[in-house]
């Protein structure tokens, strides 16, 4: 059963169905469902609606960025910093955190009450997360 269902158009041409199964499941497009374990993280504390409204945005904030995503490989190929498997894999991980960051960018511009949500339910996961993240995407850049 699917709790809400939207068919998105992308800037760059590509439409997908996002599909929010529950607060812990989400599938985008063709690809299978996956758990939302970055919303578990950064929602914690936020009331129920106010976190799905959220996750569904950042869901489509993952289509919106996704050619984004390239721009962060694109350095660290051209300045052979992937040179073998154990940078591939921090590179990799960086990726990770660097499309989440950039899809709850852009949350954070469609959702105008994204700071009230936060200024009264901010949660300690919440600020770790985004430290971890800023860690790991900075981290490919420095050795
Ligand atoms: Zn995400």
């Amino acid at each position: 059963m699917v709790m809400y269902q939207r068919r998105v158009h992308s800037w760059h041409g590509v439409e997908s169905d996002i599909k929010i199964i529950n607060q812990n499941w989400a599938k985008l497009g063709i690809l299978p469902p996956h758990p939302q374990l970055v919303n578990l993280i950064i929602r914690k504390g936020l009331e129920r609606d106010k976190n799905i409204q959220m996750q569904i945005l950042h869901e489509f904030g993952h289509v919106q960025a996704f050619p984004f995503v390239f721009l962060y490989y694109l350095p660290l190929y051209l300045s052979t910093k992937l040179g073998n498997i154990n940078n591939w894999f921090v590179a990799t991980l960086g990726l990770f955190f660097f499309w989440e960051m950039i899809a709850e960018i852009y949350v954070f511009f469609n959702d105008e009450d994204y700071i009230n949500a936060y200024i009264n339910n901010l949660s300690l996961y919440t600020v770790f997360f985004w430290v971890i993240a800023v860690i790991f995407i900075v981290l490919p850049f420095l050795w």
